[in-house]
C-alpha cells in the first residue's frame, strides 16, 4: 500500500532539508525506532529520518510524501509512552530537533511563540528568566512543546491549572496536503466557527504537522510549599483526597504512592523519602500569594489528613527539601522502568479512585503478580505498572507466567477503568497499544466521526498511520 524509500526520493529529500539533516543509516536510526514504552515487540524503524529546520521545509517534504504516498511520523523527543511515534508502517520518521527556537515571549499578552522542538527545560528557563510561568509539567522535561501538544499532556499540576490544551491559544501547523495554516493566535477568547485548534491539540500527529505554538503564561505563584503525608494503607491516602476538593482546598497536585516504588527510588537516587513509617502517601503541592494565606491551608490540610487516619504530616518548606521529594516521585518510572512491561494511564472520577485502586490490587492477588500504582490522586489519573519482575527487600525475582498473564492483567484493569465511568487515557494519549481499548470506553458512532475527521485531514492515510485506530 505504501511505497517504499528508493535512491530517487533519498535525493529529494537531500533537496529538501540537506544532506547533513538526513539520516539513512540502519544504527543510526535505531533510536527512532521506539518511545518511551517498554515493550521490544512494538519497535519498527524507519527507513530515513530527516531533521527540517523550518515549516517551509516540513511543507516540502509532507508534499513528496503525499505524491508518493510515503508514510510520515512525526517525532518530538520520544518520550511517549504508548507507542506513538513509532513508524509502524517504515517511510520517514520526521524530527524537530533543528526547530527550537524560542520566538518570543510577549510580556503585555503573556504569550510565548515557539517552534514545536522546544523541550520544557529549555521553555522553563526562558520564561523563568521574564519571571513568567507555564504550568503544565508532564514528568519528563525533555518532551518537546510538539508532542506535548499532539498528546495532550497533562501532569501533576493539571489539578490546579489544567493541561497543554488549556494553555495553547495558537498554532501553525502542516497539512498532509503541504499547506501551512495558522490556527488561533494570541487571544483568550474565541468563538469562531469550529475550534480546529482544540481538534488538533491531542490529535497524536494524524491530522497534521506542528510547526510553532502560542502558549498562555501565568505569573508564577509567590510561595509553594509540598507536604508527604504518610498513612498505614493506600484506601486511606486515596480516600482523603475528595475531603480535601470538598473543604474548598485547590491544591496544585496530589500524587498517591506506596511505599515499595520509593524505596527503590530512594536506593536508585541514594536519596531519603522525608519518612520512613507508614505504607502510603500522599505529596500535596500548594501554592499561594502569601505565607498567610498559605499557612492557612496548610493548617486545613494537615488537620483533614490527621483526622482521616495520616500518621503524620511532614512539609518540606525550603527549595532544597521541596526538590528532594519531587525528584524521588518523579524518578519512580525510572526506578521501575527496566522491570516492567507497560505503565497504564486509565483515568476514573476522581471520587472513584479509591474502590478503582482497591480492585487494582485484587487483580494483583488473583495472578499473583506487582502492580506497582500511583498517580495523580486529585485528577482521577491512575498510572499501573504491569511488572515483569517483583522487587522484595530490594532484589528483584522474575514473576512466574507473566507472559500468559500480561495481556488478561491489561484487560481486566481496563475493564475496572469501565466499570468505574472511567477512560483509557488521561494523558499518554492513545498511540499504537491501546487501540483495543479505545472502542470499550468510547461510542463506536463517535470512533466512526474520528475515521472521517482523519479521511478528510489525510485522504492517503500518509501522516502517522495506524495510531488512534484503523481506518
Ligand atoms: C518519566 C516520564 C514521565 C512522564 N510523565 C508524564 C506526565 O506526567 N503527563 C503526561 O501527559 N505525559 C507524561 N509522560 C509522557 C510523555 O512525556 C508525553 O506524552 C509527552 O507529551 C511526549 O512528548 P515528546 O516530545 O516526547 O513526543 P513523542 O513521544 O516524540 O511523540 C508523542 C506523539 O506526538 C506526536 N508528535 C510529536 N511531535 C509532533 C509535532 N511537531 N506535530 C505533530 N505531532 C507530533 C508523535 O507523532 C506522537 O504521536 C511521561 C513520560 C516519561 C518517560
Amino acid at each position: 500500500m505504501y511505497k517504499k524509500i528508493d535512491e530517487k526520493i533519498i535525493k529529494e529529500l537531500i533537496c529538501i532539508v540537506g544532506e547533513e539533516n538526513l539520516i539513512a543509516d540502519r544504527d543510526k536510526m535505531v533510536d527512532y525506532s521506539h518511545d518511551e514504552l517498554a515493550l521490544k515487540e512494538i519497535r519498527k524503524l524507519p527507513e530515513i529520518v530527516i531533521k527540517p529546520k523550518n515549516e517551509k521545509e516540513v511543507s516540502e517534504a509532507i508534499k513528496l510524501c503525499s505524491k508518493e504516498t510515503i508514510p510520515l511520523t512525526p517525532r518530538g523527543a520520544g518520550t511517549g509512552l504508548c507507542g506513538g511515534c513509532v513508524p509502524v508502517y517504515g517511510g520517514i520518521v520526521m524530527s524537530f530537533d533543528n526547530m527550537n527556537r524560542i520566538i518570543d515571549i510577549d510580556q503585555d499578552n503573556l504569550m510565548v511563540t515557539l517552534e514545536a522542538g522546544v523541550n520544557l527545560v529549555d521553555l522553563y528557563k526562558a520564561i523563568g528568566k521574564k519571571g513568567l510561568f507555564f504550568p503544565p509539567h508532564p514528568g519528563d522535561e525533555s518532551a518537546t512543546v510538539g508532542g506535548l501538544i499532539a498528546t495532550n499532556a497533562g501532569g501533576a499540576r493539571a489539578v490546579k491549572y489544567g493541561v497543554v490544551r488549556d494553555f495553547v491559544k495558537g498554532i501553525e501547523v502542516v497539512l498532509p496536503d503541504g499547506e501551512i495554516v495558522n490556527i488561533g493566535g494570541k487571544f483568550m477568547k474565541n468563538s469562531s466557527g469550529y475550534s480546529l485548534l482544540h481538534l488538533l491539540v491531542g490529535s497524536e500527529g494524524t491530522l497534521g504537522i506542528i510547526t510553532k505554538a502560542v502558549l498562555n503564561l501565568l505569573v508564577p505563584p509567590q510561595v509553594m510549599y509540598t507536604l508527604v503525608v504518610p498513612y498505614n494503607n493506600l484506601t486511606d491516602a486515596i480516600r482523603t483526597v475528595p475531603l480535601l476538593i470538598q473543604n474548598k482546598i485547590r491544591p496544585v497536585a496530589v500524587e498517591f504512592m506506596e511505599q515499595g516504588p520509593v524505596k527503590i527510588t530512594e536506593d536508585l537516587l541514594q536519596k531519603k523519602w522525608p519518612c520512613q513509617e507508614g505504607s502510603a502517601y500522599l505529596m500535596i503541592i500548594v501554592d499561594a500569594a502569601s505565607e498567610e494565606e498559605i499557612m492557612k491551608s496548610l493548617e486545613t490540610i494537615g488537620q483533614i489528613c490527621l483526622d482521616n487516619n495520616a500518621i503524620d504530616v511532614f512539609v518540606a518548606d525550603n527549595k532544597q527539601k521541596q526538590e528532594n521529594v519531587l525528584n524521588i516521585r518523579s524518578q519512580m518510572y525510572e526506578a521501575l522502568k527496566n522491570y516492567m512491561l507497560e505503565i497504564l494511564d486509565v483515568t476514573v472520577p476522581r471520587a472513584e479512585i479509591a474502590a478503582f485502586v482497591t480492585d487494582v490490587h485484587r487483580v494483583e492477588e488473583e495472578f499473583k503478580t506487582w502492580l506497582p500504582t500511583y498517580g495523580h490522586a486529585a485528577d482521577g489519573n491512575v498510572h499501573t505498572h504491569i511488572m515483569k519482575y517483583k522487587c522484595e527487600k530490594g532484589s528483584w525475582t522474575e514473576i512466574e507466567d507473566w507472559q500468559e498473564k500480561y495481556p488478561l492483567i491489561r484487560r481486566k484493569i481496563h475493564l475496572l477503568g469501565k466499570k468505574y465511568h472511567g477512560i483509557v487515557s488521561g494523558e499518554h494519549g492513545i498511540g499504537l497499544v491501546k487501540k483495543e481499548y479505545l472502542n470499550l470506553f468510547v461510542q463506536e458512532r463517535q470512533i466512526e466521526m474520528m475515521r472521517q475527521i482523519k479521511k478528510l485531514f489525510d485522504p492517503h492515510n500518509i501522516l502517522n498511520p495506524g495510531k488512534i485506530f484503523d481506518l
